[in-house]
């Protein structure tokens, strides 16, 4: 599995590089959680999705600004989903 190493922002698509400080956003059972980027959590997270798909949800944000645009959207819809615009 060789995209294993590879990370990029739920938000704006960036690739993670060495030193960034990256962050974890997740749902669980409804709750919105954030921790530092780590990615035997990412794997541990993914695995756990799998088998909660219905109140789990995972996502990778570049920063800080990118953690908070997943956690407003999290307000908004509890998804990370974009809220729907009108226009
Ligand atoms: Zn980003």
């Amino acid at each position: 599995m060789p995209e294993l190493n590879t990370f990029t922002c739920d938000v704006c698509g960036a690739r993670k590089r060495e030193v960034n400080h990256w962050w974890i956003v997740s749902i669980e059972m409804g709750v919105f959680l954030c921790r530092e980027f780590d990615e035997v959590d990412w794997r541990n997270l993914n695995a756990e999705l799998k088998r909660h798909q219905s109140t789990h949800a995972v996502a990778v944000a570049c920063g800080e600004e990118h953690a908070q645009m997943l956690f407003d959207r999290w307000l908004h819809t509890r998804t990370f989903d974009a809220p729907r615009r009108e226009s």
